[in-house]
């Protein structure tokens, strides 16, 4: 077991947004955390990467208690965040942004890392020189999450990857994955559109208003479609409603 959660309740000062999830990560599965706008999921993955408070219960991370350990010593200990919105930095180049996103490893791992990436997402490797605010949206995306994993990361945590993405982007970002999923990388995906993530996804659990309210594989989230739409507010059809 990689991760779990027990009891995990977490907010910003006195008030809670989280209540009381209890979950587990095995290495190499994928957990995609599903809910409406406001559900809590980016509170939770922030305060899984040391954000955000936990206000109850305990975050254990391979047989450790992280409960309270700072954001630095989980980047150390191998859980790296893609936000959402990339938060890169634009006047940086792709390979400077590279090469923060490695700052906790050894120095002789960037360059076998940074070839992972270009690897991973040939595009980059072909605007290494480029500022990263000068990339496509998609590109951007593409960048953190190949910084995300100049980290090394055991646990990449990925906040709304096809969020304002041309398709196409979406389709290059997902087989990058897809990838990582065949390389046993374990992944928690947030992610608004379901179908997206039930093409990579594991496991699946939905937030509602901070509760978990519908827990399962990624085979029964497809058979209960109805019912995880109902849960995002979402009609049948899979428009908003
Ligand atoms: P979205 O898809 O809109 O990002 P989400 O499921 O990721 O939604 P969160 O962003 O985690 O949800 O928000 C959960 C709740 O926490 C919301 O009610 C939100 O207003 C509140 N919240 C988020 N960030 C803060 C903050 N910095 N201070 C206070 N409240 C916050």
């Amino acid at each position: 077991m990689l991760l779990r959660l027990e009891n995990f309740s977490c907010g910003y000062g006195p008030m809670r947004v989280v209540h009381g999830l209890d979950f587990e990560v095995e290495k190499g599965r994928v957990l995609a955390l599903l809910g409406a706008n406001g559900a809590g999921k980016t509170s939770t993955i922030m305060s899984l990467a040391g954000h955000v408070a936990v206000q109850e219960g305990r975050v254990v991370y391979q047989d450790q208690d992280i409960t309270h350990a700072s954001p630095m010593k989980r980047i150390k200990a191998g859980l790296a965040v893609v936000p959402e919105g990339r938060r890169l930095f634009p006047n940086l180049s792709v390979r400077e942004n590279l090469i923060v996103g490695g700052y906790s490893r050894p120095k002789p791992q960037t360059s076998t890392n940074m070839q992972k990436v270009i690897s991973l997402f040939p595009r980059l490797g072909e605007r290494l020189n480029q500022t990263a605010g000068s990339l496509s949206g998609g590109e951007q995306q593409m960048l953190s999450l190949g910084r995300a994993l100049m980290s090394e990361p055991q646990l990449i945590m990925i906040d709304e990857l096809s969020l304002g993405l041309m398709p196409k982007m979406i389709d290059i970002c997902y087989d990058a994955l897809s990838e990582l999923k065949k390389s046993d990388q374990t992944i928690i995906l947030v992610e608004q559109s379901t179908e997206r993530a039930l093409e990579v996804a594991d496991q699946v659990i939905v937030l509602e208003s901070g509760r978990n309210v519908w827990q399962g594989d990624a085979e029964q989230a497809r058979s209960d479609a109805g019912m995880i739409d109902a849960c995002l507010g979402l009609s049948h059809n899979g428009t908003s409603g």
